[in-house]
């Protein structure tokens, strides 16, 4: 599946992405020409459609490749972390037995996919191996590979009405996790498929707060709106809203401060900010996004569940997946948070963020 496929399915919910409707004009062009050339060569048609065919394709490889690449890298300390062990474990054995059974299971909590979700697991190899007499360690890997892969599988909430416009995005989560530098990701990325996003500043308590979001604004050259330190975040969020109204934005994604959810205030605030979307728009945010840094492995599905109690969050996005052993926390919490994972955090960098795919996030760590 292409990256305008896919960007299609995950964002275009409300409207066509220009980008994608301008290319498939093209392709229908190209395909009205090559029939005009049918009749004055078929020789020519052929070849003509045979090259716009190889160049769409090479386009789609290069690109599905460069983010499957990033996520190998990504992936690797957790792969390295686990994954390679396994292999070095599966090298060494010739028999699914129940020791086997236990070192995979004390493996798979190793790499934090926690226990609940480990005992499943091993649930489900270990019926498969009493029913299938003879069974190799490539069989074992590909139940593996297989039963991850099913519990990755979260269906996607019922949105609010998806044909609003601006499409309302608020980040929530605990300090440091990794909000505003997912936010300024998701702009620049949102940006660059020719969305026109505004951003609202909405994380007030600090001066600092509201210094970074303006400098990463300033760098991906996306508008802001902004107020001084202690104002009203939601007071923030229906100037924005106004504003995005008033010049037609597609997008508008909320920066809100890092706050506990045994902190009430802060969670009476957080209501508030959804109340004040809802009162301008007649509907909740499209997407309330809890941010949970991934490197913190089973705490941050702590967290969550957590923060679920008290918030009606929509989406998840995992931050730092790069740079730690702990990746294998991505399968528990979609085991037990029925929340989509929507973006993963794969560095500092702007471009360094991406939709989450579950399948290719399977073969990056069984690679
Ligand atoms: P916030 O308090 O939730 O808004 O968190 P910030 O966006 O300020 O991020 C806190 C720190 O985490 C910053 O130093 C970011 O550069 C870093 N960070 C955020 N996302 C990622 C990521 O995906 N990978 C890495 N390596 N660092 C990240
Ligand atoms: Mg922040």
């Amino acid at each position: 599946m292409g990256i305008f496929n896919k960007i299609n399915k995950i964002f275009a919910k409300k409207d066509d992405i220009e980008t994608n409707v301008d290319n498939k004009k093209k392709i229908k062009e190209s395909k009205r020409t090559t029939q005009e050339n049918k009749i004055i060569s078929e020789k020519s048609s052929t070849v003509k459609q045979l090259s716009t065919e190889s160049t769409k394709k090479k386009n789609e490889n290069d690109s599905n490749h460069k983010i499957e690449s990033k996520l190998d890298k990504t992936l690797s300390k957790t792969r390295e972390g686990f994954f390679n062990k396994m292999k070095f474990f599966f090298s060494g054995k010739n028999k699914v037995d129940s020791d086997f059974l236990d070192q995979l299971e004390e493996m798979l909590i190793t790499c934090d996919i926690g226990v609940s979700t480990t005992i499943k697991i091993i649930d489900l190899v270990e019926r498969y191996v009493s029913k299938h007499k003879y069974v190799d360690q490539d069989e074992v890997k590909n139940i593996l590979k297989e039963q991850i892969k099913n519990l990755l599988d979260v269906n996607e909430p019922n949105l609010s009405d998806s044909q609003t416009k601006p499409y309302v995005i608020l980040f929530v989560g605990v300090n440091g996790v990794g909000k505003t530098t997912t936010i300024a990701k998701l702009a620049n990325f949102l940006k660059n498929n020719g969305k026109k996003v505004l951003i609202g500043a909405a994380d007030t308590f600090r001066a600092a707060a509201i210094e970074q979001i303006d400098l990463w604004a300033k760098k991906i050259n996306t508008p802001i709106v902004k107020q001084k330190m202690g104002s009203d975040p939601a007071a923030v969020t229906y100037d924005t809203i106004q504003s995005a109204i008033s010049n037609d934005f597609d997008y508008v994604i909320i920066d809100t401060a890092g706050r506990l959810h045994n902190k009430i205030n802060l969670m009476t605030e957080l209501e508030k900010i959804s109340s004040t979307v809802r009162k301008i728009t007649n509907f909740p945010p499209n997407e309330v996004v809890l941010a949970l840094d991934a490197s913190t492995g089973q705490n941050a599905l702590e967290q969550a569940k957590q923060f679920l109690k008290s918030t009606n969050v929509t989406h998840l996005a995992l931050t730092k997946l790069d740079g730690t052993a702990k990746g294998g926390v991505v399968i528990s919490i979609c085991d037990q948070l029925n929340i989509p994972i929507k973006y993963i955090g794969v560095g500092e960098k702007v471009e360094d963020l991406q939709l989450f795919d579950k399948s290719k996030f399977v073969e990056s760590l069984f690679n």
